[in-house]
């Protein structure tokens, strides 16, 4: 069988190619997935008449213009700020961890010394990664740095990624800054939502074209043989694709213990956190979302696992110096190959939030429409 683009992975990713190849190039595209359903780990559905996210919270949340008008012609959007609160000593409290989190957590003379000497040592309205505030000189300051190391950052990463924060790249625990500001948001984006009618139905009217057609429960490796295209893009981890020949990306893998309770609330926000207790790292309810009125409800406990081949899916990329070193090495194999395209959390080992994977994708698209004109 011969195809003109095969589009592996049915997520963000390789919907948003798809349907910009079909639309805008007017060529076929055959986009397979080894997942019985499209929308890869966006992949929702309604239970209870709740939208489920069914690999865990998403939130969509993005600076970038051009990416959320993108999503928007397939989606109206429900306005929605997240917020996360956690567990700490005996409380729920903001994270990111802000003066808000301060003010709940200590007296408040030794609040308001550690809020002044925030503000005056970083600036107001300021984002400190926790490794960088831990570098702090000043007395006080290396106090609350490590009392939030100690009930924010350690077992919480600990529990996600058997690793401690330093093991990590700085980047990881930075995404979750101390933010000296009273701001409880956990994102501040200009654009964030959830999609009305969910994910999967963003991903379906993508996919929505006649020159598409999509294959599911259907793997590369199964069919690689017996598929030939002019255009190979590629959403699946490169490892495998090159066989495993420079040796295993790490990943981490998540376990969702999904339960529904016969009561209109569970907890008081769409996700808690719990640093210190139990093996789950978070709670999420799904009917915070869209603010869904109902007599029932639907939580999910999230327990990070090691990523094992052929047991469970990849989640995270395991973002460290080495395991970065290892990719390039499989990026620099892909730059040899003639009209294959890599792409996605698993085909670029980036630690992409939706938007960035569409963005991703639709510089994908651009870097192939103009090599198409060169022709
Ligand atoms: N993190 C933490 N405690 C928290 C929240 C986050 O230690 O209460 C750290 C942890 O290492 C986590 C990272 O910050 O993996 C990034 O968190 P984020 O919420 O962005 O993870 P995601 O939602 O992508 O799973």
């Amino acid at each position: 069988m011969h195809v003109q683009n095969l589009i592996v992975g049915c997520g963000f990713s390789g919907a948003t190619l798809a349907h910009k190849i079909a639309t805008e190039l007017h060529e076929e595209v055959l986009i397979i997935d080894a997942k019985p359903h499209i929308a890869g780990h966006c992949y929702d559905d309604w239970q209870d008449g709740i939208c489920v996210h069914r690999y865990g919270t998403h939130i969509f949340h993005t600076n970038l213009k051009h990416v959320w008008d993108f999503v928007g012609r397939f989606t109206q959007w429900y306005p929605y700020m997240h917020t996360v609160k956690a567990q700490i000593d005996g409380q729920e409290v903001p994270i990111p961890f802000n003066l808000n989190t301060i003010h709940q957590l200590f007296p408040s003379t030794m609040a308001t010394l550690l809020t002044e000497k925030l503000i005056s040592r970083f600036g107001f309205n300021v984002k400190v990664p926790i490794l960088q505030l831990r570098a702090a000189e000043d007395k006080d300051l290396a106090f609350l740095a490590d009392y939030i190391y100690e009930k924010v950052f350690l077992n919480y990463t600990l529990k996600q990624w058997g690793m401690k924060p330093e093991e990590l790249d700085p980047v990881v625990t930075g995404r979750v800054p101390v933010y000296v500001s009273r701001d409880n948001r956990y994102f501040q984006d200009t654009y964030q939502g959830i999609p009305l009618n969910g994910y999967t139905a963003i991903v379906e009217k993508m996919l929505d074209h006649p020159l598409i057609k999509v294959q599911l429960n259907t793997s590369y490796q199964d069919v690689k043989n017996n598929i030939s295209c002019d255009r190979l893009c590629y959403t699946g981890p490169i490892d495998e694709f090159f066989d495993y020949t420079l040796g295993a990306l790490p990943y981490r893998s998540l376990a969702f213990d999904f339960v529904r309770f016969n009561r209109p609330y569970f907890q008081s926000g769409a996700v808690i956190n719990y640093p210190n207790n139990y093996n789950w790292t978070r709670i999420g309810e799904y009917k915070y979302f869209l603010n869904t009125p109902s007599e029932t409800t639907i939580v999910s406990y999230e327990y990070p696992q090691p990523f094992v081949q052929g047991q469970n899916d990849r989640y995270y990329p395991i973002v460290k110096a080495e395991n970065t070193a290892l990719y390039a090495q499989y990026a620099e194999c892909a730059t040899q190959l003639k009209n294959t395209f890599f792409l996605g959390r698993l085909g670029d080992y980036q630690y992409y939030d939706m938007d960035k994977a569409v963005a991703r994708a639709l510089d994908v698209f651009e870097r192939i429409k103009n090599e198409t004109s060169n022709d």
